[in-house]
């Protein structure tokens, strides 16, 4: 695959800059809902966020698991090697199994107390745009860093099999958490395949019902054949974040010692 003029970091951050530019674009234009908030204040807060996060995660996380996953493709480490898989199918294959490992990561990260401590800073945002996207306590990002190291272990994809993944998991994330709906037509096919935007809004509902449920990042199938999968509802999604910490959800310090309080804030 080294044909390829870019490195899997660049890929990434490609995915990450052009998708949010583009929804960004778009929600500018057909935004779903209001905003409650200033769009740059969002913007800003949730932007330093996440270069901060990026910065502790690079050395930490990504870079390790870059190096992890060139030395198991290199020892030719791993259940695909030993299935005997290479070139686009492996790509293909990783993507899907990595999205099934991650719908059930962020399925247990909404059962797990511990881990709701970190993933409710995510959810506190009342409201949902790209930018929500962004929002991640860094101690989430650590967590599930680790446990991404574990899969890798397990399965030894190639680089450009986890790098299409980390890029997949980026975009889709930043599109359906955009403040932008289709037309009913539309949406029943977009459904069929990917997590849309109204259906993760949904996610971010108060109400118990959408909330715990829905948990799909790039393909939807996971909810359906899970049984977790609600029809988002109108009423339910005019009350978007958590019963808790609505005033001040844009705190840094606030979004920082969540995972520590009992009751956020
Ligand atoms: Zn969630």
């Amino acid at each position: 695959m080294l044909w390829l003029p870019l490195t899997p970091s660049l890929l990434r951050l490609f995915a990450f800059v052009g998708v949010l530019s583009l929804m960004f674009s778009l929600e500018s234009i057909w935004p779903k809902r209001e905003w409650k908030t200033p769009r740059w204040k969002r913007l800003s807060v949730h932007s330093v966020l996440s270069v901060l996060n990026t910065l502790l995660l690079r050395f930490t996380i990504a870079t390790p698991l870059l190096l992890l996953t060139d030395l198991l493709e290199k020892r030719q480490w791993g259940l695909s090697h030993a299935l005997g898989l290479n070139g686009w199918g492996e790509i293909v294959v990783t993507l899907i199994l990595f999205d099934f490992f991650d719908y059930w990561w962020h399925r247990f990260n909404h059962t797990a107390p511990l881990l709701w401590r970190f993933h409710r800073v995510h959810h506190m945002d009342t409201h949902v745009d790209v930018t929500t996207a962004l929002r991640f306590h860094a101690g989430e990002l650590l967590i599930s860093g680790v446990v991404k190291m574990f899969w890798v272990l397990f399965w030894g994809p190639s680089i450009w099999g986890f790098a299409i993944f980390e890029a997949g998991i980026t975009g889709f994330s930043e599109f359906h958490h955009s403040n932008i709906d289709f037309p009913d037509e539309v949406e029943k096919v977009v459904r069929a395949v990917h997590m849309t935007p109204r259906v993760h809004a949904s996610h971010h509902t108060v109400s118990l019902r959408t909330r715990n449920a829905n948990y799909s990042t790039i393909f939807s199938v996971w909810d359906r054949l899970f049984h977790s999968f609600q029809e988002p509802n109108p009423q339910e999604m005019e009350t978007i974040g958590l019963e808790e910490g609505r005033d001040n959800y844009l705190s840094f310090r606030k979004v920082l010692l969540a995972p520590f309080v009992n009751r956020a804030l």
